[in-house]
């Protein structure tokens, strides 16, 4: 994953950056400790209808049971006092999405700011990376965020993600085949 700090890359077992000194203990003086995760979708921030929130946690359940994928998304109010982009990874990371070997990916939504993040787990990374990834949300979320219609915006780009993996763990079993 790319370093919240200087974008460079950073090893995901260990979120210490050896070029620009970042280290993910000066969040959790900040942060301290994050609120309890919910299942694949928090809300925290209100954003969803109820027919948005069952049909996002729907996929990603549906995902999650058939790939063994852990996929969450997060919809905050407010990363304050840090940046969305740290907010994300700080929670990537204190949540252990994906567990131990990171095969999950996170999609943070943060409202005053405007901004919506994705990090993708080192185990991810041969299917997408975070600059296609971040592709991905601008193309199919940011435009329907815009107009304030949430429930399309991360549905639609959630849903490309989650096809995206889901293309490659098919080519792999082909390969495996062959
Ligand atoms: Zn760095």
């Amino acid at each position: 994953m790319k370093c919240p700090g200087c974008e460079g890359t950073i090893n995901d077992s260990n979120p210490h950056c050896d070029s620009c000194g970042f280290d993910i203990a000066d969040f959790d003086k900040l942060l301290q400790t994050p609120a309890d995760r919910l299942g694949t979708v928090n809300d925290w921030a209100g954003v969803l209808s109820a027919e948005g929130l069952e049909r996002l946690t729907g996929r990603l359940d549906n995902f999650k049971g058939a790939t063994g994928i852990d996929f969450c998304l997060v919809c905050l109010l407010s990363s304050e006092p840090r940046s969305p982009r740290e907010f994300s990874f700080w929670l990537f990371n204190r949540w252990k999405i994906g567990g131990d070997d990171h095969r999950g990916t996170l999609v943070l939504l943060s409202m005053n700011e405007r901004r919506i993040e994705v990090e993708i787990g080192y185990q991810m990374e041969k299917y997408i990376d975070d600059d296609e990834a971040a592709g991905v949300l601008q193309h199919h979320a940011v435009p329907f965020l815009k107009k304030g219609d949430f429930d399309n915006g991360l549905y639609h780009s959630i849903d490309m993600l989650a096809k995206i993996f889901e293309h490659g763990l098919a080519e792999e079993r082909t390969d495996a085949e062959n």
